[in-house]
């Protein structure tokens, strides 16, 4: 049963009459794609001179993916809740790795 939201979410899911398969396939690569339009503005942030991205303009993407990211929960007949639980718990122990981001910016050469 899907939530509130991605109830709302399905309301404009227009896939619903396709394969299951058909319509992960459709999610996923919504996500790619609109993981793609928030890497182009971070790109931009750092890269780009005299660009600097809006808390909305980022947020405005990350809610694209995470419209995706909603059907394709659904269509494993998870909820956003249950979903976040299932993270909630994988992450109790940490995720099994500690970056060393100092030792990892000097591996970037510096030209
Ligand atoms: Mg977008």
């Amino acid at each position: 049963m899907p939530d509130i939201f991605q109830s709302r979410c399905l309301e404009t899911w227009h896939s619903d009459q396709y394969p299951s398969s058909f319509q992960r396939l459709h999610a996923v690569l919504g996500i790619v794609g609109e993981s793609g339009e928030l890497s182009e503005i971070l790109k931009k942030d750092t890269f780009k001179p005299d660009y600097q991205s809006t808390r909305e303009q980022r947020l405005n993407e990350l809610g694209d993916v995470f419209y995706y990211l909603c059907i394709l929960a659904h269509l494993d007949d998870c909820t956003i809740d249950e979903l976040s639980q299932m993270n909630h718990d994988k992450l109790e122990g940490g995720h099994g790795w500690q970056p060393d981001y100092p030792a990892q910016l000097a591996l970037i050469p510096a030209d």
